[in-house]
């Protein structure tokens, strides 16, 4: 058995040595959710939203655990913690509505009666970043399990703590143990056992766009369903008609949260050009006002990158030649910790302006008219999220239906609400989770036609 030593960001101390999954492993675990299928289906609709209304009861009473232990494996800041903690618990709770509702169609049809159902897949593989590890999972699991599928769960190398307390926290609640299985281990071994292994029907990826290309490519061998959540470079778009002073206090929060590891992460700030020096003149202080720091304290809005190989990947975008215009601080000494950095690239082709980078680092670039900004917006194969700041209404709409991305938001940052879709365009990704329609991701459309003739 090999072992897995998970570091805390903050400090680089060991919080924990966490058991490594092998491949043999892997196949017993999807072969006992096989064999839990049948019985899971067939638990009546109000029977299994009662047991996922317990899961969420379950996830409320243990969110300051959960939290600590989040802080503690990502070096996410207790806030944000507490908010992941409560999005499983409202994803769970939000779904728990879905089993009474999951009702096929009657279609007229002549002599005879025709009926569509909604059958569960069988066993789901969900694969999940280290990023945002617990809501992530959530997304994946909780609509798999309200439409009747049973699910084996990857999380990722570096931050598989909470979601191993997930699963616990599942089996209190009544979930059978084979329904919901937490296995943590290497993707290459573990992530792949739930590409090739023919019981396992659907893969749910969370994750590089690369790896991403890798999986949906495995899956094809089956004609496996996948669903993609990939990468991001997403814009901010700033008209010369925006709420200035608002548009730039806004702005490092809606790059820098989570120390900018966040695929909605808006690292490319588009400013018009007439507005440029007065907005990064209002940019600086906001930068020098972000709180970076110990992530068990409140008031921290910024904890440190998640591993030293990440910090030296992020590094390497910002070496002396980078052209760099102003630095927030952060702490010195152990820890992963990157400043919140603002850099002015000269084009959209410089790696700074065209990565994704993940981390704290937002690069700022000039645009003349609202064409050149959509433009400028969809020059990158990524299609995730991004932001319109304007005060002119018939603009916001234009630019939001021309921007090729899965999750706008106008005068405002936010990406993610668990009743409305989230998912990318292009490269960012396929398919969609949340809101009202996740769940139907999670099963296969069955068409019954019933003769009435004689
Ligand atoms: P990653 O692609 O390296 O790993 C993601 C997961 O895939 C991990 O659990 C990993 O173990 C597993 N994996 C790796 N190789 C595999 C293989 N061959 N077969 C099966 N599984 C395999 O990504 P990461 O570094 O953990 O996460 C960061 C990336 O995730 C960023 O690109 C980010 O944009 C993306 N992301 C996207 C969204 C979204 O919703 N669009 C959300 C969060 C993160």
């Amino acid at each position: 058995m090999t072992t897995f030593e998970v570091l805390n960001p903050a400090t680089e101390e060991v919080v924990r040595s966490v058991e490594l999954t092998s491949a043999e492993e892997t196949d017993a675990a999807i072969a006992r959710a096989q064999a839990a299928f049948p019985a899971w289906r067939a638990v009546a609709p109000g029977d299994r939203a009662r047991l996922l209304r317990r899961f969420a009861d379950a996830v409320d009473a243990d969110i300051e655990n959960l939290a600590r232990l989040e802080v503690a494996n990502s070096g996410h800041t207790i806030g944000n913690a507490r908010w992941e903690a409560g999005n499983v618990r409202d994803v769970l709770t939000y779904y728990s509505a879905s089993p009474e509702r999951l009702s096929g169609k009657q279609i007229p049809v002549p002599g005879g009666v025709n009926l569509t159902f909604h059958e569960p897949l069988g066993v789901v593989g969900v694969i999940v970043p280290w990023n945002f590890p617990m809501p992530i999972a959530g997304w994946g699991f909780a609509p798999a399990l309200a439409a009747g599928n049973t699910v084996v769960l990857k999380p990722a190398e570096l931050t598989p703590l909470t979601a191993i307390r997930l699963g616990e926290l599942a089996r209190e609640a009544g979930i059978p143990e084979d329904v919901f299985q937490v296995l943590p281990g290497k993707g290459s071994v573990v992530g792949q056992r739930f590409v090739d292994h023919p019981a396992v029907r659907k893969v749910v990826f969370t994750g590089s766009t690369e790896v991403g290309k890798r999986i949906m490519a495995g899956c094809a061998a089956q004609v496996k369903r996948v669903t993609l959540e990939l990468g991001g470079k997403n814009a901010n778009i700033v008209f010369a008609d925006a709420d200035l002073e608002k548009a730039a206090a806004t702005a490092p929060y809606g790059v820098f949260d989570n120390a900018g590891q966040d695929c909605c992460a808006r690292s490319l700030i588009l400013v018009q050009a007439s507005v440029y020096e007065k907005f990064m003149e209002l940019l600086e202080p906001a930068v020098n006002g972000v709180v970076v720091g110990d992530p068990r304290l409140e008031m921290t809005e910024m904890g440190p990158l998640i591993s030293a190989g990440h910090h030296a990947k992020v590094s390497s975008y910002v070496d002396d030649s980078a052209p760099v215009a102003f630095r927030g601080s952060a702490p010195h000494g152990p820890g992963y910790w990157f400043p919140p950095t603002v850099v002015t690239p000269p084009d959209l082709r410089h790696p700074l302006a065209a990565d994704e980078i993940f981390g704290p680092v937002v690069a700022v670039v000039p645009f003349d008219g609202e064409a050149d900004a959509v433009t400028m917006a969809n020059h990158t194969e990524y299609g995730l999220s991004g932001s319109i700041w304007t005060r002119d209404v018939g603009r916001a709409f234009r630019v939001a239906r021309g921007v090729e991305a899965g999750n706008l938001s106008v005068n405002s940052h936010s990406s993610v609400r668990y009743w409305t879709p989230f998912g990318g365009f292009k490269q960012s990704g396929l398919g969609r989770e949340l809101g009202p329609d996740a769940v139907d991701a999670f099963t296969e459309i069955k068409n019954v036609f019933i003769s009435t003739e004689d």
